[in-house]
Formats: structure tokens, C-alpha cells, sequence
């Protein structure tokens, strides 16, 4: 099959209308900006006839067959994801309360963290527990933003939240559980903002790219994947980081790949451990959750490194980055 993308200056009904008379029954127009045909593409005018690719595998924008160069992005006017370093990104699992928020932020900005992550709709397994701020959290983040100057992650649990909770992320984070939401999947697409997809923790490698694809299709280019455990046979650990599938994703995908070694492993103890060997591979970025007062975290209170903690952490990814020739920022 062969893929190739819509002119850029063609709206989806001048694309509809300029596919030539008595084309092949197959030639189908996809996300507004892709034809796909079992034919070459390259005399259709309404293609860019460098992008016409030949792939025959399920996933294909996000495959390393369409792209074989690397993918980076900015993340927001300050930051970017960028080839020789490993970006921190840090901060608790929820926003909480003004005052959380604001004492995460401060420790943080204060050990040169320049990414800050918290959910203001949290995805939670159970609804008996918190389940985020919402509205509140949002307005809560875009405080700390304009405070610290931070870059914000922060995710969205439904597409009808993309719009609001695009307002004030600078990048969106999809969580495990919504990778196979396809309102949100969508919705993501449609906007010009960073995205931060999770493996769903039951997901094959194909099953995250395909995900993947339904946000670049609709011409996004900017999605980072994110490793975040998955499901096994094993209990000792809330889930199983595969660090082996990471790496293979980074042969079969050009998208950057970052490493959550927080809700992975799910202890706070073995937090810095995994962490560091994430580090290790040279991703382009880590996700650690950091709480001020760890005990008292409203969601993922176990896997919630203290402020000590995650000072020391830092510093020894930054050993560890600069070993495997990143630099930790
Ligand atoms: C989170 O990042 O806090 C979160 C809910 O993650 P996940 O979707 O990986 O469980
Ligand atoms: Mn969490």
C-alpha cells in the first residue's frame, strides 16, 4: 500500500474534489491529509510527491520506514526535546491544593527542573478516591506557569476536556488507560500541541504506535511515547517497566521515547533504581512523580518520592546521562 500526504494549502473537500476522475475505488482519504492506495501516488497533484511511501505494515506514520531519522520537537516556546539530552520531568501525580502545588513548584524551580507535571483530571482505577481538581487544577497550573516559567504536562481524561485542558498544557499527556480512547486520540491530533501518549499497560508495541498514528494523521507531528509498565504475571511490583520493548520501539518508531519509572514499578524505594536505569538508555526524557509531603499525596501516594529523595535522584541521572553521552536537563 502506498501512503503520501495532502498539499498542505488544500483544505479535506479541495483534496476530495482534486483526486482525478476514475481513480482507483480504493484510494481512500484519510485523517483530511493522507491518501492511501494500493497504486504509486506520485502523479496525483493534490500529493507532496516527496512524502509518497510505500509501507506495508499496520502502523505507519509513526513507523521508522516512513521517518528513518529521529523526531524532535519543542515542547513550548522555552523547551525542547533535543538529540544528546534527556529532559526531567517532575512534579506529583495530582494537583491538589494551592498550597501543594505551590510547594512542589518552588522546590522544583529551585533545582533547575524547567518540566512540571501534575493531573488536574485524574484517571483514577477507583471511584471512592480523589479524583482531581479539574477546572480548579487547571487554573491551579497555569498560576505555577506564569510563576516559574515551567513547561506544563498535564493530561486529559475525555475528549470533551482536549479544549480546556489544551488552554493551559504546554504539553498533553494521554494516560495509559485513555491510549485507546479515540475521542481523545482525535482530539489530539486535531491540535497543534505536544502530546505525551502512554502504553496502555496492556498494549503490544504496534497496538502504542497504531495509537499513535490517530494523532499524527490528523497532523500532529508532535507525540512523544511514553513507557509506563506493563501488566504480567508478577504482583511484587504495581506493574513491569519494559525496557526491552522501549528500545525495540525506538528501532520500529523515529518518535522520542521517554521513561516513567514512577508508575511502573509503583514503590517509592525502587523509584530511583528504575529511574536510573531508564536514564541509562538514553530516553528523551524521564517522568518521575515528586510529592512535598509523599504520606499525604491524594493519588499514587506510594509511588511518591519526597523532596530528599528526588534531589539526590536528580543528580545521579545526571551522572548516569552524561555516561551514556546525554545531558540530564
Ligand atoms: C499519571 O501520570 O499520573 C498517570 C495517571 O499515569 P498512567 O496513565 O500511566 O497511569
Ligand atoms: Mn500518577
Amino acid at each position: 500500500m502506498f501512503i503520501a500526504k495532502i498539499k498542505d494549502n488544500l483544505s479535506a473537500d479541495e483534496a476530495q474534489a482534486a483526486l482525478p476522475e476514475g481513480r482507483s475505488q480504493s484510494v481512500e482519504l484519510y485523517g483530511r491529509r493522507w491518501l492511501f492506495s494500493p497504486d504509486p501516488l506520485e502523479t496525483y497533484p493534490v500529493v507532496e510527491p516527496a512524502t509518497v511511501k510505500s509501507l506495508d505494515q499496520d502502523f505507519k506514520l509513526s513507523s521508522r520506514k516512513f521517518k528513518p531519522e529521529d523526531t524532535y520537537f519543542d515542547l513550548s516556546p522555552q523547551l525542547a526535546l533535543s538529540p544528546d539530552k534527556t529532559l526531567m520531568v517532575a512534579g506529583p501525580c495530582a494537583v491538589e491544593s494551592y498550597d501543594q502545588i505551590m510547594r512542589s513548584a518552588e522546590f522544583l524551580a529551585g533545582l533547575g527542573i524547567r518540566a512540571f507535571r501534575a493531573g488536574a483530571f485524574k484517571p483514577r482505577t477507583t471511584p471512592w478516591k480523589f479524583q482531581g481538581l479539574g477546572e480548579e487544577g487547571l487554573r491551579l497550573l497555569d498560576e505555577v506557569r506564569r510563576q516559574f516559567g515551567f513547561t506544563i504536562f498535564t493530561e486529559v481524561r475525555s475528549g470533551g476536556h482536549v479544549a480546556a485542558v489544551a488552554e493551559v498544557a504546554d504539553v498533553i499527556q494521554i494516560g495509559a488507560k485513555a491510549m485507546y480512547d479515540h475521542d481523545i486520540l482525535r482530539g489530539c491530533g486535531d491540535l497543534r500541541k505536544p502530546i505525551l501518549l502512554k502504553r496502555g499497560f496492556g498494549s503490544t508495541l504496534k497496538e502504542l504506535l497504531l495509537a499513535a498514528d490517530f494523532i499524527l494523521q490528523g497532523g500532529n507531528e508532535r507525540v512523544a511515547l511514553c513507557f509506563r509498565g506493563t501488566r504480567d504475571f508478577e504482583s511484587e511490583t504495581r506493574f513491569s517497566m519494559d525496557i526491552g520493548g522501549a528500545v525495540r520501539c525506538r528501532e520500529m518508531s523515529h518518535l522520542p521515547i521517554v521513561i516513567d519509572p514512577s508508575h511502573a514499578v509503583g514503590i517509592a524505594s525502587l523509584v530511583p533504581q528504575l529511574a536510573l536505569a531508564g536514564a541509562a538508555i538514553g530516553p528523551a526524557a524521564l517522568l518521575v512523580e515528586v510529592h512535598p509531603n509523599p504520606a499525604e499525596a491524594k493519588s499514587d501516594a506510594a509511588q511518591a518520592l519526597s523532596h530528599e529523595v528526588f534531589e539526590k535522584l536528580y543528580r545521579q541521572c545526571q551522572a548516569v546521562a552524561q555516561a551514556v553521552g546525554k545531558e540530564l536537563y
